[in-house]
Order: structure tokens, then sequence, then C-alpha cells
């Protein structure tokens, strides 16, 4: 105690010193909680240690509370003291006021403690505060920066979402961004592409910039066709877009290119598949052309072979129809019975001969197709009748009996071919003659229907010959097909005949059947339809007898070959005619002017002027409608075209038939200014109206019947009437009588001329 009371004044001032020190101490508390406060601001872990130091601070506080605890202690033993020492107590006192004093300041100090504490805590609250402010600010900015990586991503597999190349570009034409097929087509890194020139991919850079300066001007591009400098030379499509910031300032262009090469490669397909095409057609036009002129070339041979065969059945029947004409002359005069015989069997040969090449001929014509038929008004009866006329010597030689048949339904005038109708009949009653030995043969026509303006009529020949096998009867219409192989050296024949007359029936819409019982004959029968006429054809078949009233006509023959001029010299002889030959067309011209003639026999095929052309110039440059007969050796459908053509009345085949010869030059000069025109059958009917009032008795009394002049007087009258019909008319519209009663008092006495009377 003694030491303590002893050791107090240093004590204090240790105290003092110690107090001192605590406000140093304090002071830098303060100062380190001032920086701790700033620090804090920045440093989390500067604030942790101050706060460690409170805690030491805080630990000195409760040291220093240990220590009052231990200073009161030895107050209470200094009072004890005081007890026994007052002076001391006052001291003691005096102590314990300072020590109070220092209780109090120490209790000040400890508040002071207290409040910096809160301070601090409230310091470090704050920094609390603005610690989970910032982590807010940060997870914000986390979630932010996670947006905008959403963003990039998405935009990032926009842009890879594209198999086409895709290439951003700015204003400058720099590649800005790319995508994988970019990288992919261009065989380059995307490090490479970005940043260079998006123009230097392509085959025409400066169309390539004309690609994107396009869309940074108009704002977009579609399908601008570029290609690619890929080493395969890519053709693609560019489509694009600028795109724009919020204000919208434009930021740069995305263009993707659709690659085209399926549908190039479609096109050039295409195009080839058109050229392909072109090509075929080209082909085929070549083709066509060839085939065209393969077929001229054949039409031409055709043509050829029919100008052959006719040249040649001229030249093979031109001395043959001499022969047989000079041997009918020769049969004429007076003969020995042996002369007689041997001028038959020459005739019988050519007749043969003849026969054949005809058949040859016409065989020809079928094959190209060449065979026309007419259309004229014919007597069906007549017509028939005069054919089998033909047969009558050899009938009669084989004791056969021939029968006809006629319907007398049949109209009196038909229209139709006669001469084919001809050639038919001729050939099968020339079969039945041929294979029959004894009986008859029965010729029927039948009208099996009618109709206003046609009839159909079934032909039927019978014979009771030797008939047809039935193994051969289906053949028997094919070309060169007979029965038996025998029939040809018994018979003779060259199995055309059927053939022929198949190719004249069925073209012409009719049908041929044969029914045959071998060893009783056989029926050839085939229908035909003819046209209904009102035409009365009786003037032109009328058959007048030769050696009548016909003496005075003058008919000029025209035919270069002495043989047949000299056979029909004796022909027109024998008719009593008067005849003058011209041996080519020119000098028949000459003669015609020269002379009047009433009928021209001209032949066809001359030298110097042709028939075709000597005819023309008859009835084109000499005007002359004298009637003008074709002599022509083969009658084929090209010749009767162009006879007709040319202006000539009518034609007559080689070898002449005198008879035929006869009515036709007869019936041609006797009808006055008959004029044979192509429409003929139209003309005819326009000619019967006229027929009708129109009667020739008193101008063939007044011309004796002479037929020029009557041809003459008509042709006079023709000419007259229609510019006096025409005054008439004309006097009539004008009110002008003087004019129409000249011109009709002109015209009565001519209408006596073709005895026009009063009455019709
Ligand atoms: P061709 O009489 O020239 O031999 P066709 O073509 O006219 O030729 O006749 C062919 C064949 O048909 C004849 O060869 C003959 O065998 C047979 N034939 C034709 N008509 C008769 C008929 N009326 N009677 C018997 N046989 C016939």
């Amino acid at each position: 105690m003694a030491k303590i009371l002893k050791s107090k004044p240093s004590e204090i001032v240790i105290l003092r010193d110690q107090l001192a020190q605590k406000s140093e101490e304090k002071e830098e508390l303060e100062s380190e909680l001032f920086i701790a406060r700033r620090e804090l601001a920045f440093q989390l872990e500067e604030r942790e240690k101050r706060a460690n130091e409170l805690d030491i601070a805080n630990e000195e506080l409760v040291f220093q509370d240990l220590e009052k605890e231990k200073r009161a202690e030895e107050l209470g033993i200094a009072k004890i003291e005081l007890a026994y020492q007052d002076i001391e107590k006052e001291k003691r006192a005096t102590e314990l006021d300072i020590a109070n004093i220092e209780l109090h300041f120490q209790k000040n100090e400890k508040k002071m403690r207290a409040t910096e504490l809160s301070i601090a805590k409230r310091e470090l609250d704050f920094q609390n505060e603005e610690k989970e402010k910032r982590e807010e600010v940060n997870k914000k900015l986390k979630a932010n920066n996670n947006q905008i990586k959403l963003v990039s991503q998405y935009a990032r597999s926009l842009l890879e979402a594209s198999r086409d190349p895709l290439f951003v570009i700015n204003s400058e034409g720099k590649i800005t961004d790319l995508n994988n097929a970019s990288v992919k087509i261009t065989h380059l890194t995307r490090e490479k592409l970005i940043g260079s020139e998006f123009i230097d991919y392509f085959t025409e850079p400066d169309k390539a910039r004309e690609g994107y300066q396009e869309v940074f001007d108009r704002g977009f591009v579609e399908d601008f066709p570029l290609t690619i400098k890929d080493g395969k030379l890519t053709p693609a499509l560019f489509n694009g877009a600028v795109y724009k910031d919020d204000n919208g300032k434009v930021l740069g262009a995305m263009v993707i290119a659709r690659i085209i090469t399926q549908q190039k490669r479609f096109e050039n397909e295409l195009t080839e598949a058109r050229i392909f095409a072109e090509l075929a057609t080209e082909i085929a036009e070549v083709a066509k052309s060839k085939a065209e002129s393969a077929t001229r070339l054949a039409e031409d041979a055709v043509k050829a072979k029919q100008q052959f065969l006719s040249n040649m059945s001229h030249e093979i029947r031109t001395p043959m129809n001499a022969i047989i004409g000079f041997t009918k002359v020769l049969l004429k005069t007076e003969l020995t019975e042996k002369q007689e015989e041997y001028l038959n069997a020459i005739k019988i040969s050519g007749d043969a001969l003849i026969v054949l090449i005809n058949d040859i001929l016409d065989l020809a014509k079928v094959d190209a197709g060449k065979m026309t038929f007419e259309q004229t008004p014919f007597r069906m009866e007549v017509s028939i009748s005069a054919m089998l006329h033909l047969f009558e010597t050899k009938i009669q030689e084989k004791n056969l009996k021939l029968i006809k048949e006629y319907d007398e339904k049949i109209p009196e005038t038909l229209v139709g071919d006669p001469v084919r109708l001809h050639q038919i009949i001729l050939n099968l009653v020339s079969n039945a003659v041929k294979f029959t030995q004894k009986g008859k043969i029965t010729v029927s026509l039948k009208m099996l229907e009618e109709d206003e303006d046609k009839v159909k009529i079934e032909f039927a020949i019978s014979d009771t010959g030797i008939g047809i096998p039935e193994s051969k009867i289906n053949n028997i219409f094919e070309n060169f097909q007979q029965a038996t192989s025998g029939t040809s050296r018994i018979y003779g024949g060259t199995g055309l005949g059927l053939a022929i007359v198949k190719q004249l029936v069925e073209p012409q819409g009719g049908t041929i059947k044969v029914k045959s019982k071998e060893g009783e004959g056989s029926t050839f029968s085939f229908t035909l339809k003819f046209q209904k006429t009102k035409w009365d054809s009786k003037i032109e078949a009328e058959i007048p007898e030769i050696n009548t009233e016909f003496k005075n006509i003058k008919v000029l023959v025209v035919e270069d070959i002495r043989l047949n001029q000299l056979l029909m010299k004796t022909l027109l002889d024998d008719f009593g005619f008067e005849r003058e030959v011209a041996s080519n067309g020119l000098i028949a011209i000459e003669k015609l002017k020269e002379k009047p003639f009433d009928i021209v026999l001209m032949d066809l095929q001359m030298p110097e002027m042709n028939g075709f052309e000597a005819t023309d110039y008859i009835r084109k440059v000499m005007l002359s409608n004298i009637p003008i007969i074709a002599l022509t050796a083969d009658v084929t459908t090209m010749d009767l075209a162009k006879c007709k053509e040319v202006g000539m009345d009518d034609y007559i085949a080689k070898p002449v038939d005198e008879k035929i010869l006869f009515n036709k030059i007869v019936s041609l000069v006797r009808k006055p200014n008959s004029e044979y025109t192509k429409e003929s059958s139209l003309i005819k009917s326009e000619v019967e109206e006229l027929i009708k009032y129109i009667d020739l008795t008193s101008l063939s009394h007044r011309t004796k019947s002479n037929p020029s002049l009557m041809a003459e007087m008509i042709s006079l009258y023709l000419e007259q009437t229609p510019p006096l019909i025409l005054a008439m008319k004309k006097g009539l519209e004008e009110q002008d009588w003087n004019l129409l009663y000249s011109a009709t008092h002109k015209m009565i006495p001519s209408f006596s001329i073709v005895g026009l009377s009063i009455d019709f």
C-alpha cells in the first residue's frame, strides 16, 4: 500500500502519460477511422481491418474497465487507509476526484468510442448498402451482358442459318461480316474475308460494285446476277437490303447470294433441249424436204414412166393402128379367100396387141394413182348396145347366144364416165366370150336404187363357160392372175383385165364380185352410181348412118405420121368428106387462115407445133370456134384435161373406130356453134333450156343443110344480139325511143335465124 501511495504521483504521471498516449492513440484511431472511412469506399478489406482495430480498441476499453475496477478496489483500500490517514484522505479524495475526472474522461472517451463505433457501423452499413447496390448493378450488368450475348448469338445463328453465302458490307464495299457458306464458297478464312473488298470475289467486279451500290442507293437489291470467282464460277442471284441505326442512319448492307447453279443447269438443259428440239425440227424439216424431193422425184418418175409409156404406146400403136387400119381397108377390097384369111389373121393379132398395150398402159395409170373419172352425160342403153355390137361377129363365130336384159326403169341419159364403163364391160364380156365354148352370154343392167339425183345400177355379165375353180376365185382380181397355169396357153391373155376392171369400179364407189362354178359358168357383177340429168343427149349420141346426106363436110386432118395420114384420108374418103392434111400445127393454122373448114382432126404429138399449141392458137389468137377433135393414141387423163383446157371439143382414141369417127364429126359439125366447154354438163343444161326455144328447121331449109353456112349464120346471130340488147336496155333507161325502136327492129329478122317465134 505504502508502495502504492509512494508511487502515486508517478503513477498519475504514468496515467496522465497513458491518457495522453491514449488521446494520441485516439487521434490516431480517428485519423485511421477517417482513412478507413474513405478507404472503406473502395476497399472492404481495409474496412475489416478497421473493424478489427475497433475490436482491439473495444478490448482495450474492456481492459480499461477492468483497470478501472482495479482502481476502484484500490480506492476502497485507500478509503480504509483514509480512515487512518485524514491527510491522505484529502489527497486521496483529490486523487479520487482526479480519478473520477479520469473516469469521467474515460466515460466520455467510452461514449466517444461508442459514437465512433456507431459512426463506423453506419459507415459499415453504408458500405454494405453500397456493396449491395454494386452487386445489383453488377447483376444487371451481367444480365445485360447475357442479353447482349444472346442477341449476338441470335444474330450469328441467323447469319449461319442461311446456307447461301451471306455478306455484310459497309458503304465502302468492305466486308464486315459473313457466314460460313461464304467461307466455304470463297475458300478463304473469315479473318481474310473480313475487311476485304466485296467486289474482289466476282468475275465482273464492276458489275458487283454496281450491285452493292444499288443496295445503298435504293435500300435493297433483288435478284442481281453475279458469278462467284470460286473456281467453279458459281452463278448466283444477289438479294439484299441496308440496315440502319435508331436514327435511320445506314450502317451497312446485308446481301445473300442465291446459288442458281441448279437453275442454270435446268436453264442450260432447257436451252439444250430447245436447241435439240430446234435441231430435231431442222432435221425433220430437212427430212421433210428430202421426203418432198423424194416424193417429187417419185412423182417425176411416175410422170416420166407415164410419159414413157405414153410415148412407147404411141410409138407401138401408131404402126399397129396403121396395120389394123389398112388391114380393114384391104379387107373391104376384092380378095381371094386365102388373102382374106391371112388379112383376118393379121387383124386379129393386131387387135390382140393393141388390147395388151392398152392393158399395160391402164395398169401403169392405176399404179400411178392417176386414174380419174369423167362426169359426162351419156345415153346408157345406146352406149351399151354400141359396145355389145363389137362382139357380134365373135359371138356368131362361136355360135353363142348374146342376151341383153335392160331394166326399162333406168333413165335414158345419165352422167358418168362412159369410156371407163366401156372398158369394164368390154373386159368382162371379152372374158365371157373367151372362156365360153357353148351356151349363152347374158349382159344385164338392173336399177337397184334411185333417188332424186342418182341411180345405182347393177351390171352383170354371165356366161355358161368353163367357170373358175373355187381355190382361185379369190385371187382372180389380182394382177397377172389366171385361173390355171394353162389358161394363157389355151386362151391367151395376161391376167391383167380383171385387175384393171376392179381398179375402174372401186374408185368410182362401186363394188365388183364374181360367182362361178367350174364347168357351169361364171357371173361377174358390179354396181355403179350415176348422176341423173335433165339434159337430153340425143343430139350427140344419135348415130347417123354413114354415107347419108353429110357429103360436103370439109375436114382438116393434122397428123405428122404418113401412115396415119393415109389411113385418115382413106376413112374420110370413104365417108365422102372433103379432106386436107397438114403435117403439123403450124401448117394447120396456115391452112385454116387460107380457107374455111368445118372441123379439125388434131393429132397431139407433132413436131414444130403440137396439137395443144395449135388449138390454143386457133381459140385464142384466131378466135375461131371451129370444132376440133383430138386424135390421141393414149387417153391419159392428163392429156384429156389438157385437151379441154386448150378448147378442144372432143377426142378420139387411136386405133380410130370408123363409126365413132363418123359420129363425132357429124354430131359436132351438125351442132351449130357447138362449143365444147370445160363445164360441159352445166353449159349443156343451159343449152337444153335454149333448145326449147330454138328451131333450126327453117335455117337448115334455107341453107340447104350446109353446116358451115348454118354455123356462120348462127355465130352472126350470137355476135349481133348482145350489143342490140344493150342498146335496147339503154334506150329504155334513157327513154330514147328512137334507139329502142332501131335496136328492136334490127333484132327481129335475126330471130328467124334461130327459129325464135313470138309465141315463146
Ligand atoms: P386374162 O383374161 O387376160 O387372162 P383377166 O384378169 O381378165 O386376164 O382374167 C384372169 C383370169 O380369170 C383368166 O385368166 C381366167 O382364168 C379367169 N377368168 C376371167 N373371166 C372368166 C370367165 N368368164 N370364165 C372363166 N374364167 C375366167
